[in-house]
């Protein structure tokens, strides 16, 4: 009897070690890129389901956001420190320093990796929308209390939507502290944490969208010379209409690169907006459709048929031709291929975007090379 339980024992202690599945290899080292160093580069990182790029320049690095999808299938942490260390092994000029963190709002597939991102890289500029609840507000405070720990060496600055008065967006020394001898890169906020509720109608799962983080995104775009990017988050549609009003005449959402914002949902992205900026080439950050777990890409039908079938509509540069599965709805998928310059962290593994400064885009991919 005695011999049973410490059989017992050793087993269930053995059991406790087991991972219930094993996890799979993040995708490391980086993307193969160019040795060019006059150009800007846009690594939308595979964490998963979430969201993580990397912006490179001649002269230093930015991220925004820290991901991604933690479950018995994927780890995203591991994911993304291991793709920034491949990075910096590249970059050895930028001593393991990322000249801004900014996040776009505090959900956890957003601010997962705060702390190890702290914990690895040097952090001179940290930004986000201020606030500290929801799922990854842990996330947002962390970044927040290592800035005032840091203070020394560590700015921060919240984004709010009353100080974005000018029409092609807020900047400063925080949001945009990258100035290269050989070109200046542009980071403008154009979306932040909003004020008081502008009457947006409609209720999802008992909540008005004014109190959907989401709709609080801090939306940056980043110009390199002639190419541009914009940023949305997961700002989702009664902002997203709010931001085409103020930025119609400035033309300040007229970009070359998007990610596409909420990682392809249903509402996260407009045919107006599609429109107003025109991309040649279009990034969803998701998960794969395979992994049929919680917070998954599968779970939420990510990305959508309807966002993919407006972003084949509204962009003519096209891609090696690929098949892909698309959501018709959660948990439900059918097969579409895509022949535009729509790309997915999920169908490409990582991506990368290289912009030049007069305005040439060329897109490399971890598990083939593009054009
Ligand atoms: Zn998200």
């Amino acid at each position: 009897m005695i011999r049973n339980i410490f059989l017992l024992g050793a087993l269930s202690l053995i059991l406790a070690c087991t991972p219930a599945q094993v996890r799979e290899t993040p995708a490391v080292p980086p993307v193969p890129v160019s040795d060019r160093d006059d150009v800007m580069r846009i690594h939308f990182i595979d964490i998963g389901q979430g969201l993580g790029v990397l912006l490179e320049f001649p002269c230093a690095a930015m991220l925004i956001d820290t991901g991604g999808e933690q479950d018995a299938a994927f780890d995203s942490d591991a994911a993304l420190i291991g793709y920034l260390d491949g990075f910096f092994a590249r970059r050895t000029d930028l001593n393991r320093t990322l000249a801004l963190v900014a996040l776009t709002h505090p959900h956890i597939d957003h601010t997962r990796g705060v702390a190890a991102v702290v914990r690895h890289f040097a952090v001179q500029n940290a930004i986000d929308n201020g606030m500290t609840q929801g799922s990854g507000g842990a996330g947002q405070s962390e970044l927040q209390q290592f800035a005032r720990d840091h203070a020394a060496t560590t700015h921060y600055r919240a984004v709010h939507l009353d100080d974005i008065t000018q029409p092609q967006g807020l900047t400063d020394a925080i949001i945009d502290p990258i100035r290269c001898a050989s070109i200046d890169p542009q980071i403008h906020a154009l979306w932040g944490q909003v004020a008081g509720d502008p009457g947006w109608p409609g209720l999802r799962f008992g909540k008005t969208p004014f109190q959907n983080a989401n709709n609080h995104s801090v939306v940056l775009r980043v110009d390199f010379g002639k190419s541009s990017a914009l940023f949305t988050g997961d700002l989702e549609e009664p902002a997203i209409r709010d931001l085409l009003q103020r930025s119609e005449a400035s033309g300040a959402l007229n970009v070359d690169v998007y990610q596409v914002g909420h990682h392809g949902s249903i509402n996260g992205t407009l045919p107006e907006l599609v429109t107003a900026m025109s991309p040649e080439v279009a990034v969803f950050s998701m998960g794969p459709a395979s992994r049929h777990l919680t917070w998954s890409a599968w779970k939420y039908g990510h990305p959508r048929k309807e966002i993919v079938d407006m972003l084949e509509a509204g962009i003519t540069r096209r891609r090696p031709e690929i098949q892909v599965p698309v959501g018709l709805a959660g948990e439900k998928f059918q097969p579409q291929r895509i022949t535009k310059a729509l790309y997915g962290t999920a169908w490409d593994g990582s991506v990368v975007v290289e912009a030049t400064a007069d305005g040439r885009l060329k897109v490399v991919t971890a598990r083939a090379t593009a054009n």
